[in-house]
């Protein structure tokens, strides 16, 4: 039943968004190189770890995207991506029972 789910809804949404990069990139934290944990998109569009995305502002003056180098001016209110979460735990639960 997970994986009709997946397939409906999670799949077919991350392939979208995915092609023509391997799913399992679009899930991954350019900062721990990891599959989120408490995904949050921040204003440009890119998505990190909540925990990651804190930490790395911490260490730095000015706020801005590790990837796409935009700055914001104020520290971004991050909140998680509840979305993106979701897709993410049924990836995982796919991952972990099927490969
Ligand atoms: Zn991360
Ligand atoms: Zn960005």
């Amino acid at each position: 039943m997970n994986i009709v789910y997946f397939y409906d809804v999670g799949f077919s949404r991350a392939a979208n968004m995915a092609l023509p990069v391997p799913v399992e990139e679009q899930f991954k934290c350019c900062i721990c190189l990891d599959i989120f944990t408490d995904p949050t998109s921040i204003p440009c569009g890119h998505n990190f770890c909540l925990y990651c995305i804190e930490g790395y502002w911490d260490t730095r003056k000015a706020c801005e995207c590790p990837l796409c180098k935009e700055t914001f001016g104020r520290r971004p209110k991050l909140r998680i991506n509840l979305g993106y979460a979701e897709i993410i735990e049924i990836y995982k639960r796919f991952v972990i029972e099927y490969f």
